[in-house]
């Protein structure tokens, strides 16, 4: 392998970031091991990208340690990192060829000329950028110069890739196609990429973990399956899943004083109707009439929107399920009967969203 970079793992402890009273980044504490692609996740504002910038060096922390291979980097120059920064904006210089952006960081660093030469043919072929060696950014399409910068990434053989929403200028097709090559790519330079994007998307299908983050601080960590799987909390179980998990009022699914979670997938829509249970003092769980609401055909599955008759005093809940698209919809105003298959329930506290322990939910605690 050409382009083997020093592996180093990246510890945060206790890492906080203030902007003039603004805590955008709040008590963060954060292993990354080596070789791992960790993905930062998180609506806009949550404080993802102040975070990798300060992995980057290029936010000072206002408080917390930084560590990169065992090594507190708190006061280590950018450039003196070992990191990578790849950004949304490709920032390539316009009047350069491919060739020399590419080895701009290797002359920086004072390189012999026939060496970057080389090294940046090495990364464009491993980008497979070769014929394009000659050309300007300005004659390139946008998933190119993404590329590009990538390649420019690679010749400086970081420990560590810090990557910023890389491809959310590029269309759905790209950001496809670019997707699989930055996996491709991570298994190939066996370096920590540490992955900052608001898509669920590419957190799902690129990370080996997953940090999803809400207002400065971390939720969970944990695999993309177990972040679908087990969500820590009602923020998580909606921000991972399209649509989101349905999270419904207690009562309305079973007795309890739990929010009740559970995936559109797993709700079945029954085409006979239940007797409502509006008023009734004893909920029948999984068994639950309501209207629908809306059906979404989208070619390979069905959406049935579809909402509660039980409101018990509070907001009337519509619930969202996943049918095959080769099962037979309702229409909309049908009325149906929704299960709720006790396997699949996921129960948070209501005051704090937090996941409900398992065992703590078997005793009624
Ligand atoms: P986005 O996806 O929109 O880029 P993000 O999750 O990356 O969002 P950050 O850019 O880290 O979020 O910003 C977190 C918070 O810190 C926001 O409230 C933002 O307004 C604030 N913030 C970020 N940089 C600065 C700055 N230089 N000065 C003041 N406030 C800032």
């Amino acid at each position: 392998m050409a382009y083997c970079a020093d592996v180093a793992d990246v510890r945060l402890t206790s890492l906080t970031k203030s902007f003039d009273g603004v805590t955008a980044v709040d008590d963060v504490s954060l292993h990354i091991a080596d070789h791992d692609f960790m993905i930062l996740l998180g609506p806009s504002g949550c404080g993802k990208s102040t975070l990798l910038r300060m992995i980057a060096g290029l936010e000072d922390p206002t408080a917390g340690d930084v560590e990169i291979g065992g090594t507190r980097v708190n006061d280590v120059e950018p450039k003196q990192r070992d990191v990578a920064m790849v950004f949304q904006s490709y920032a390539l210089y316009p009047h350069k060829t491919v060739q020399a952006n590419i080895e701009f960081p290797l002359k920086v660093r004072g390189v012999a000329k026939p060496e970057r030469a080389e090294q940046a043919r090495a990364a464009a072929a491993t980008l497979g950028l070769t014929e394009y060696l000659g050309r300007k950014p300005g004659q390139l399409s946008g998933g190119q110069r993404q590329r590009v910068a990538l390649a420019r990434a690679i010749v400086r053989r970081p420990a560590v890739f810090c990557m910023d929403e890389p491809l959310s200028n590029l269309d759905a097709k790209l950001r496809g196609e670019t997707r699989a090559e930055l996996v491709a790519l991570h298994a190939r330079l066996a370096s920590t990429f540490v992955y900052v994007t608001h898509d669920q998307v590419e957190a799902m299908t690129m990370g080996s973990h997953v940090a999803v983050m809400n207002r400065g601080r971390i939720e969970q960590v944990g695999t993309p399956q177990e972040v679908y799987a087990r969500p820590a909390s009602v923020f998580v179980a909606q921000f991972i899943g399209t649509p989101p998990m349905n999270v419904l009022p207690a009562g309305v699914v079973e007795v309890g004083p739990w929010l009740v979670g559970i995936r559109p997938e797993h709700v079945t829509v029954d085409r006979s109707p239940a007797a409502p249970t509006e008023g009734s003092s004893s909920v029948e769980p999984s068994d639950t009439a309501a209207t629908v609401t809306l059906v979404e055909h989208l070619g390979h599955e069905t959406l049935v929107h579809a909402r509660v008759d039980s409101g018990l005093g509070q907001e009337v809940p519509v619930v969202v399920a996943r049918l095959d698209a080769r099962d037979p919809a309702p229409a909309m105003g049908e009325r149906v009967t929704l299960r709720f298959p006790a396997e699949h329930l996921h129960r948070f506290h209501a005051d704090t969203g937090r996941r409900v322990d398992e065992r703590a939910a078997e005793v009624g605690a």
